[in-house]
């Protein structure tokens, strides 16, 4: 019996509250907090049994240990944006209380994901006898949990890893976003990184694309190379892994979008004056798309995300896929949310509730891959992303 205290009422916030307050037993108790209350208030009245909401500004950490002292929670998860991670993060030191999160901090002025801002939060959170959990969403989040489910059953030492996320829904809309627009536009504009050979070798955004057609007839889709911050934490927790890739499936017309508006420069996060005003473009922009919790009702087709690796088992070469494929509406009936925002909360409510009931409780700061696997993929097949293994996988990716 724990009491919670969730940041960010936005579309994972939305899936995350559900999927908490589906679990009494775990979360006995639950706050939502948002900059925006009524927000709170809206997912609220989705529910079946009655949680306390809040307003805070999460990037005031005065304003966030007032909360957490007024609400003491065990624990605070952070579904608002990577912007806010390190004041949630100082404000839990100060209250004695532990965190999780779903995606790695990052400075507003600057769009580079990395994990060292987070990780030198190590010694503190140990001293403390407090845990922070990183990256607890879907990716990052169940890839490492896949990617380390696959290690400890299917190899002795693995060499290459592929992370493949297939979005093969369609919400009708010509141009929209299915996690915050500005998050997910500065992942996609900036440079591409992947591992290989010990280091990160950097490429322009978006130059390598390939075919991949996924299992159980989702479709075939381009996919995309482009930087994903589990590709830090994998290669520095796997070490024999000499090669580690992501890639993600993009439309032609969101493509086509996303080139204008590049070239227009309203994917820029500098300041721009407008009529005496400073505005930076990317949140303008952002104010002009659909919201993405607001896709779910519209939204049709599968999503379909795993990991492709490849090693050695028993002296033998060997490559497993590890996957789930959620259905967009399926999961709007059961939270009123696209699968996007849904396989992200999930993972984040089944961290929480893992660390929770102890079997991940540990002090310190440490991302999902160096933890036990098992019980958190037991977790996903009981609370709603059921994952699948292909062994020997069809697969010729470059
Ligand atoms: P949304 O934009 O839908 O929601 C973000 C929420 O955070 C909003 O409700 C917003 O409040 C709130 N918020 C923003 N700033 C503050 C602040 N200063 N104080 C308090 N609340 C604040 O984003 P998503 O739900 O799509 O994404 C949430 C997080 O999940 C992001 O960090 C994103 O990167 C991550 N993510 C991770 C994925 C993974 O697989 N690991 C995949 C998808 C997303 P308000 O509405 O009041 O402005």
């Amino acid at each position: 019996m724990s009491r919670v205290l969730i940041i960010g009422a936005g579309g994972v916030g939305q899936v995350v509250t559900h999927k908490c307050a589906q679990l009494p037993a775990v979360f006995s108790d639950i706050t939502l907090a948002s900059r925006t209350e009524s927000r709170c208030k809206a997912i609220a009245a989705q529910l079946q049994r009655p949680i306390r909401t809040a307003q805070v500004d999460a990037d005031r950490v005065p304003e966030l240990v007032a909360l957490i002292r007024e609400v003491r929670p065990e624990l605070v998860i952070n579904v608002a944006l990577p912007y806010q991670d390190l004041s949630i993060m100082d404000a839990c030191l100060e209250t004695g209380v532990h965190y999780l999160d779903t995606a790695n901090y990052e400075p507003p002025d600057v769009a580079r994901f990395e994990y060292k801002w987070q990780w030198a939060y190590q010694d503190r959170f140990e001293k403390a006898g407090l845990m922070a959990l990183l990256g607890c969403g879907f990716d990052p989040g169940a890839t490492n949990g896949f990617t380390a489910y696959a290690a400890r059953h299917y190899f002795d030492e693995i060499h290459t890893l592929d992370i493949i996320d297939v979005n093969g829904g369609d919400h009708g809309y010509p141009f929209a976003t299915n996690f915050n627009p500005e998050i997910n536009i500065r992942e996609v504009t900036a440079e591409c990184r992947h591992w290989e050979n010990g280091e990160f070798v950097t490429t322009p955004a978006m130059s390598l694309k390939q075919s991949f057609t996924c299992p159980d007839d989702v479709g075939t889709y381009n996919i995309y190379r482009l930087y994903h911050e589990e590709l830090e934490s994998l290669s520095r927790h796997f070490p024999s892994l000499n090669k580690a890739q992501f890639w993600m499936s993009f439309g032609d017309s969101y493509l086509r979008h996303l080139e204008v508006l590049g070239n227009v420069g309203m994917t820029g996060i500098e300041p721009v004056v407008f009529n005496g005003t400073e505005i930076i473009p990317i949140q303008f922009l952002k104010q002009l798309l659909p919201d993405p919790s607001t896709l779910g009702a519209r939204t049709v087709g599968r999503t379909c995300i795993g990991c492709y690796v490849t090693g050695i088992k028993d002296g033998q070469p060997n490559s497993v896929f590890v996957y789930n494929i959620k259905d967009h509406q399926d999961c709007y009936r059961e939270v009123q949310s696209q699968a996007i925002s849904y396989t992200t909360g999930v993972p984040a409510m089944i961290g929480a509730k893992l660390m929770l009931e102890g079997q991940w409780m540990k002090p310190g700061v440490w991302n999902v891959e160096q933890l036990d696997p098992d019980p958190f993929l037991a977790d996903m097949n009981r609370y709603g992303l059921p994952f699948q293994v292909i062994e020997n996988p069809d697969f010729k990716l470059v």
